[in-house]
């Protein structure tokens, strides 16, 4: 993958022209670099301005005359006690903004009165990577520094005491800001180019990193009973595909952890087809998918020691003559009856199928799904908490911790006999909506008649993985959402 900047590592430099950065920490100095500033200048114009080292405070310092360096540039850490490690991230997102434009920068990251460790080393460097990232492959005009750069990749030096591990670490960050970009393009790319069969195709590629891919088809889907999946796929001219991807990175008796994608390539609603106003984005009603293909390239490209299976439902939910109707009852593969009161609670009956043969065919430690599943999440917690819904209190105190490790951050929502009821049918042994009120909390009672007593969890993205508010680490729409923490998940938690 190309990154926007070729990040290496560096024990000391000679930064020889272009754009230099400094760290400075709340109530301390920048490092005095002697070559950079030899006479002082950072230190004069700090106290003119009274910039104080907070947090993602820049300063910008003309180079003096016989400094090494084209222009200096000053960025505030904050205070050092508190320094987490989404504020590193988010001190390389701030930087990489600066560097736009520039043909080399030379970044020294030791500052008084902080330990740089080469994971913090290695976080700034991801900050950095996904900072930088923009969508603009349907631009035909580049933005002018874009265009300046023709593509190539911006030279960065990361100057650290720690370098030999940094660069070690930053391996790690690679294979990370990797699966995370891919989840954002994916989620970016509009539902003309990115259908079903080229989600697969998607999911397929990773064979390269040694991700084990079986893609099934409508007729195999057809065979194993998943007529609740293929129910919604049914409407539209382009055929379902089921993705299943294995990556055998642990012991082999061990049994595989497995994650499971919403991957509704788009949702116009079906029969119960949506308002006009925002449609548009329904193109992103895959990003359940997305985090769960890009959280697989992730853990092959680190080769992560553990077992693990992701698949993802591939459909789109389309009003045709063929769709399927409001009040039609389907057989999923479970053997368990299902009434469409609406065809546009459509996420629940793709994600069933997909649960079950999950759970039946790998034997799996936990399942956790993701979904972009109800917009009653968005009222309950906003963008700033995904919705968390567990029968298992282990694997939900670990995804909370992921959660706050990564700052993808999740709120853990009830589950209950009472809720479970309202999804019952008149006609069917369950119906996929259970009205307006917790509506969040009847999509996941619905999606938890498919897991048996297997330790499962089931995150609602909707309001974090498309259209969430922009930071120093995303400028995008799609923010890939998952990544990151899943792979904390992992990474804490299930390798030997
Ligand atoms: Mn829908
Ligand atoms: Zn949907």
């Amino acid at each position: 993958m190309a990154f926007p900047f070729d990040i290496g590592f560096a024990k000391s430099a000679r930064a020889a022209g272009g754009l230099v950065i400094l760290l400075q920490v709340a109530g301390q100095t920048a490092a005095s670099v002697d070559d950079v500033d030899p006479e002082g200048a950072v230190a004069r114009a700090a106290g003119i301005a009274k910039f104080t080292g907070k947090a993602l405070k820049t300063l910008d310092v003309l180079a003096p005359h016989g400094a090494s360096a084209d222009r200096i540039l000053v960025l505030g850490l904050g205070e050092a006690e508190k320094l987490t490690a989404h504020d590193w991230l988010k001190a390389g997102g701030a930087a990489a903004a600066k560097i736009r434009g520039s043909e080399k920068a030379t970044i020294y990251l030791d500052a008084p009165g902080v330990t740089v460790t080469a994971r913090n080393a290695a976080d700034f460097a991801l900050g950095m990577q996904l900072g930088a990232y923009s969508f603009d492959t349907y631009k035909t005009k580049k933005a002018d520094d874009e265009e300046a750069r023709g593509g190539k990749a911006v030279k960065v030096t990361l100057v650290t005491a720690h370098a030999n591990a940094a660069k070690k670490a930053n391996d790690i960050s690679d294979a990370v800001a990797e699966g995370v970009i891919l989840a954002r393009n994916l989620v970016n790319e509009p539902a003309n180019v990115l259908g079903p069969v080229e989600f697969a195709d998607k999911a397929k590629a990773l064979e390269k990193l040694g991700v084990e891919v079986d893609i099934l088809t409508e007729r195999e889907m057809k065979k194993l009973g998943m007529a609740a999946l293929l129910g919604v796929a049914q409407g539209s001219v382009r055929p379902p595909r089921l993705a299943i991807m294995q990556w055998k990175g642990g012991k082999e008796k061990d049994r595989p952890i497995a994650f499971i994608g919403k991957g509704v390539v788009f949702d116009s609603g079906g029969i119960s087809i949506k308002q006009a106003a925002g449609m548009e984005d329904m193109k992103g009603d895959m990003g359940g998918a997305a985090a769960v293909i890009g959280l697989m390239h992730t853990l092959a490209a680190r080769k992560a020691k553990a077992n693990v299976v992701g698949i993802l439902g591939l459909v789109e939910n389309m009003p045709d003559g063929n769709a399927q109707r409001p009040g039609d009852i389907v057989k999923s593969m479970s053997g368990q009856t299902i009434e469409v009161i609406n065809t546009d609670a459509e996420g629940r009956l793709v994600l069933c199928d997909a649960l079950w043969y999950c759970n039946e065919t790998f034997k799996p430690q936990f399942m956790v799904n993701l979904a972009t599943l109800t917009g009653a999440i968005m009222v309950a917690l906003g963008s700033h908490h995904a919705g968390l819904f567990s029968n298992d209190d282990t694997l939900a105190g670990r995804l909370t911790a992921a959660g706050l490790a990564t700052n993808e951050r999740l709120w853990r929502m009830p589950l209950g006999r009472e809720y479970d009821k309202m999804i019952d049918s008149k006609f069917a042994d369950m119906k996929n909506t259970g009205g307006r009120y917790a509506g969040s909390i009847t999509a996941a009672q619905f999606l938890q008649r498919f897991v048996k007593d297997t330790p499962w969890a089931h995150l609602d993205i909707a309001g974090t993985a498309i259209g969430s508010p922009t930071d120093e680490i995303n400028h995008s729409w799609a923010s890939g959402f998952g990544v990151r923490l899943l792979d904390e998940l992992v990474r804490a938690n299930y390798e030997a």
